[in-house]
């Protein structure tokens, strides 16, 4: 049995190693890094540098601890070596582990030429291999709008971010989603001035109102200019933004223009306003798979294609683009490809994933979100209890945000939950192991949990 996995980010390596431990003969082919866009461009530049961004703002959090300080200078140089650094040993870890299982690394890249044949082409010549079974899992890149020509210096994708060259004197990003605030807050907590253009009335468009109004109300705090009710249409770099601005600034930038007729000045753009899926030039039509209209591979519950040896994973299935999704899908498969049809533990529920937003306050959610509950005329219970109460999170010097459970009335059981402050994203596992085991609120009560501790303040929401 031979399993070929096209793609090596968190769905193609997870794959590749579970079913190298399972005893099958795998093939990982990546055409670029090791650990794919998650490790070089999305999930840890993004994190190493809010990380940065968190160091310097904790020195505010520390002066009100009894610790007196002159106040974080950042050095860019430094900042761009640790990001190389870190993925760098990512990327070499993930290879080893791979070597280590026995996994055949092919560099190039690589397509479909035919349901069963996969042919790669490397630096050194064309190769073709044979495939019982293949991954497609080749990820997926930011979209672009035709009205925006990007240049990597003025206006940026988030792939043109880091390492930071230099720092944004006044950035304006576009796209108030997950990845637009993780960005305003990365470089506002690094010291720039930013805007952000937020489509709707409120920044996180699809999360709990309550939960996006802590992170609005921390931007406000912050000085972020929220533009809101706009949608940009247009983007130009402009010689000298004094012309444009009033005389508020001076040198090259950038001129933002949005649908009613509002305009920001900036000296950078960035866009944040989605992805698209890395489906051209794979040969899915000469094997026969369907693709569909906006280039996503539509899978089952098994994460087949309608071509049932040929597995779509992460991004490129369509469904939620998270790392830990992609390789929760990538074990599924490879258990899957050898045959494992009935390990009930790894059916997915993509409705049960826990997801964080790494701003500050942090906020993560998992399951059912109080707001979808209503919408559907659900009976549930909502327990809500702010950090402001708990012991370690004065002890921090940090109580902003709350835990709320949703749960149901007549179980008991853990439907949701989401959590707004300080390890937000550590925290959440709590409520994401309740929720995929169901567990009622009464296991979590009667868990003898560590003081002082932030996880009280969810023992507490749960009673
Ligand atoms: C700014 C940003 C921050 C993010 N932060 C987080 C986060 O904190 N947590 C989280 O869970 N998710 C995060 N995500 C989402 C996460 O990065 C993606 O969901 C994840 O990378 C998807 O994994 P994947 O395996 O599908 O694809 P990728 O990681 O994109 O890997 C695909 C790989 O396929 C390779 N490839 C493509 N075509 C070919 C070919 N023809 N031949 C050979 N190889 C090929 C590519 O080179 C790449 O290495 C973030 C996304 C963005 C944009």
């Amino acid at each position: 049995m031979r399993f070929v996995i096209i793609g090596g980010g968190p769905a193609g390596t997870e794959a590749a190693t579970t079913a190298a431990r399972l005893g099958v003969d795998v093939v990982l082919v990546e055409r670029d890094v090791v650990g794919g866009a998650a490790n070089l461009w999305d999930c840890v530049p993004s994190k190493a540098m809010i990380a940065t961004g968190g160091a310097m703002s904790a020195l505010s959090r520390i002066a009100g601890m009894g610790v007196s300080h002159a106040g974080g200078h950042l050095d860019l140089a430094a900042l761009a070596a640790r990001i190389t650094g870190i993925t760098e040993h990512l990327e070499g870890s993930t290879t080893d582990i791979l070597l280590s299982q026995k996994v055949e690394l092919v560099r190039g890249a690589a397509r479909l030429d035919g349901p069963h044949t996969v042919v790669v082409d490397a630096a050194d010549g064309t190769r073709r291999l044979d495939a019982d079974a293949v991954l497609v899992c080749t990820g997926s890149r930011p979209r672009i709008p035709d009205w925006a020509d990007l240049d990597g210096d003025r206006v940026l994708s988030t792939r043109d971010a880091y390492p930071p060259k230099a720092l944004p004197e006044h950035l304006v990003v576009v796209g108030s989603g997950v990845t637009g605030v993780e960005f305003v807050h990365m470089f506002e907590s690094l010291g720039c001035q930013v805007t952000l253009i937020v489509s709707r009335q409120q920044v996180l468009p699809r999360k709990d109102p309550e939960v996006a109004a802590v992170l609005e109300e921390d931007f406000l705090r912050r000085g972020v200019r929220l533009l809101k009710g706009a949608r940009a249409v247009g983007v130009d770099r402009v010689g000298d933004i004094g012309d444009w601005d009033g005389g508020g600034g001076s040198g090259p930038g950038v001129v933002v223009r949005c649908d009613d007729g509002r305009s920001v000045v900036a000296s950078h753009a960035l866009l944040a306003i989605g992805s698209v899926p890395n489906s051209e030039e794979l040969g899915l039509e000469t094997a026969g798979v369907e693709v569909d209209g906006s280039g996503y591979v539509p899978i089952n519950h098994h994460c087949q294609t309608n071509v049932p040896h040929i597995y779509a994973a992460g991004d490129l299935s369509g469904k939620l683009p998270l790392s830990s999704v992609a390789m929760m899908q990538g074990r599924k498969v490879a258990e899957h490809v050898v045959g494992g049809h009935s390990v009930a533990h790894r059916h997915l529920n993509y409705d049960k994933a826990a997801s964080a937003i790494f701003t500050e306050p942090e906020i993560a959610d998992v399951g059912l979100a109080e707001a979808d509950a209503f919408a559907e005329g659900r009976k549930i219970r909502v327990t809500k209890v702010p950090f402001a109460s708990s012991a370690r999170a004065l002890i921090d010097n940090d109580p902003r945000g709350f835990v709320k459970i949703v749960s149901d009335p007549a179980t008991g059981v853990v439907l949701g939950g989401s959590i707004v402050g300080r390890n937000a994203a550590e925290l959440i596992s709590v409520l994401a192991v309740a929720v995929t085991a169901g567990l009622k609120v009464a296991d979590i009560v009667d868990s003898m949990l560590v003081h002082p501790a932030l996880a009280e303040t969810l023992a507490a929401a749960a009673d």
